[in-house]
């Protein structure tokens, strides 16, 4: 992994037709965010909570002691990849929006780092980008804009310092990542607004006590 600074240049195509065309969908260990979540749902034109069961598989996370999402491969592949590529390309989550890049918040610092797989031809294009091009172009702002209000959670739990229990657990995942179950029972009807009401209680809770 190549440290990136926003305007450094790197190499780099993905299109149809490429050799490696689809290789990137296979084997993920593919981890969610409650607005990849969302935005998978609406695209698939389920509820979020219809969406976590039949796609996701959950976890705590070892490092955050918070809920984790993990997108559920079938016979090891992403079950939205298609012959002809993504089939829910306008609603692909963060991580496939980003690569070959992988944005990682440090405080208030964000640092970009570009990944280099052998399977992965388009490092050998001559199109070029800076990491900054490459996120306004991939319709990533918005993502990494909401995905900064959920690190604010993962933050205040790392001050907080405390273990939640199963029931907090539980709690935190309804708000984040089943929007549609915290909407119903907030009677708050924006998508957005249900998702970030539900950060910001999420918060207040690990920082409860
Ligand atoms: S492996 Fe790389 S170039 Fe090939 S389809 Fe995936 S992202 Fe595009
Ligand atoms: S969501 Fe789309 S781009 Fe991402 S792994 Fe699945 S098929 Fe590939």
């Amino acid at each position: 992994m190549q440290e990136l600074e926003p305007v450094d240049r790197f190499n780099f195509a993905c299109y149809p037709g490429i050799k490696c065309f689809n290789e990137c969908c296979k084997n993920l260990n593919l981890a969610l965010t409650p607005y990849d979540v969302l935005r998978m749902a609406r695209g698939l034109k389920i509820t979020t909570t219809e969406f976590l069961e039949k796609y996701t598989s959950r976890h705590v996370g070892m490092a955050t002691g918070l809920p984790v999402v993990v997108l559920r491969m079938v016979d090891e592949r992403c079950p939205f990849v298609t012959e002809r590529g993504c089939s829910i390309y306008a609603h692909r989550p963060t991580p496939c929006r980003l690569y070959p890049l992988a944005r990682v918040r440090v405080g208030e610092e964000i640092q970009y780092y570009l990944l280099r797989e052998d399977f992965c031809l388009g490092h050998a294009e001559e199109r070029e980008w800076s990491p900054e091009k490459w996120v306004e172009d991939q319709g990533a702002m918005e993502y990494n804009s909401m995905n900064d209000l959920f690190f604010e959670l993962v933050s205040a739990k790392n001050r907080s310092g405390r273990t939640l229990s199963e029931s907090e657990i539980e709690e935190i995942y309804k708000a984040c990542f089943d929007v549609d179950r915290f909407k119903s029972e907030t009677e708050i009807e924006d998508d957005i607004e249900a998702l970030k009401e539900g950060i910001r209680y999420s918060i207040d809770l690990v920082l409860s006590l």
